[in-house]
């Protein structure tokens, strides 16, 4: 790490699902900026079994330029598998991830090479806006930020998955089993010597976004259950607070009877039985959630399943499993 100038391959992940539109683009755009540059780079497209001509249009990439390949999926496995399995393929000595819509600003990736020329491992994109979006996907991103921040201990608020990470890192977050990786939050717990770059989200030229709201909601609680435990802690503190409100309501039922008013109160047996019941399914239905998530874990399928590679002389007829 002392050395001042250090040169090396950098490999570019991106993930792409239904977007053929963006993919000539950005394999134009980083491959000529990077070989303006004077850095040795190679492209890495990891198609996530989408349905449009995604594929076709990597393959195209990869006969155009001989530093592009592409991996596809068996299906859609979800972004988080789609970096990985690109992290997995890349051989550089620094791996960077950006979106394939170019929303993350491919000039930046100048800036993250030189810090990790100066001997920083990870190096950051972090927002300093969120790009054009509805007032109500704020709302939602600023309480799941919030949420995951105190459960990581990390600052999540403006992160992204724009990164270029040092190959030790990426070998450190490759050894991880987990199967709800959370490349963002990952990236940032696994420590090392860190640089942040600032970007800004810039508008999508090409398709729409792939996010609906329920994939949102999905991925908000997959990520929070996978780096914390809170939510069961709060079924104890909840099961603190009506045991609580139990013993006051108690006293007040026993000092109703020994007064002889006895007689009155079924809403409050109502409304007992209604509360106390909601509240064991919620908590029996967060338990749930972590068994579930355990179960998940422990068939030990793997992330996602490569179904095609192309470029860099790979066999296009290849099929695997890769963990
Ligand atoms: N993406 C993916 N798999 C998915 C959803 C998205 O690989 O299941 C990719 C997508 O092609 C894009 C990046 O992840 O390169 C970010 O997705 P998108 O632009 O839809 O998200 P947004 O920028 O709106 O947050
Ligand atoms: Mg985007």
């Amino acid at each position: 790490m002392q050395e001042q100038e250090r040169r090396g391959l950098l490999s570019v992940v991106l993930p792409a699902y239904n977007e053929e539109a963006s993919v000539p683009r950005a394999a134009q755009v980083i491959c000529g900026l990077l070989t303006g540059a004077g850095i040795a780079h190679e492209l890495i497209f990891v198609d996530d079994g989408s349905r449009d001509g995604t594929w076709p249009a990597i393959q195209a990439q990869c006969l155009r330029f001989p530093q592009v390949r592409g991996v596809r999926f068996s299906r859609n496995f979800g972004k988080e598998a789609a970096i990985f399995a690109g992290l997995a393929q890349g051989a550089g000595d620094c791996l960077a991830v950006l979106d394939c819509d170019l929303q993350h600003p491919p000039e930046k990736l100048l800036e993250m090479y030189r810090l990790w020329q100066q001997g920083y491992q990870v190096v950051e994109g972090v927002k300093t806006s969120r790009g054009r979006e509805n007032p109500l996907h704020t709302l939602a991103a600023r309480t799941f930020y919030s949420a995951i921040s105190s459960a990581t201990g990390i600052d999540m608020s403006r992160a992204s998955d724009f990164k270029l990470l040092d190959r030790r890192a990426v070998d450190v977050l490759l050894a991880m089993r987990e199967k709800n990786a959370f490349f963002r939050a990952l990236s940032s717990w696994i420590g090392f010597r860190t640089a942040q770059v600032e970007f800004q989200v810039q508008p999508r030229l090409e398709g729409q976004s792939k996010w609906s709201i329920r994939s949102l909601v999905r991925y908000a609680v997959t990520n929070l259950t996978s780096f914390s435990t809170a939510p069961l802690q709060l079924v104890t503190l909840l099961g603190m607070l009506v045991f609580l409100c139990s013993v006051l309501l108690g006293l007040r039922s026993l000092w109703q009877k020994f007064t002889g008013q006895a007689l009155e109160g079924f809403t409050t047996v109502i409304l007992l039985q209604l509360f106390i019941g909601s509240i064991l399914m919620i908590c029996l239905g967060i338990i749930g959630y972590y068994v579930a998530k355990i179960y998940d874990e422990i068939k030990d399928r793997p992330r996602y399943i490569v179904a095609e590679r192309c470029g860099g002389g790979a066999d296009d007829a290849q099929t695997e499993a890769t963990l």
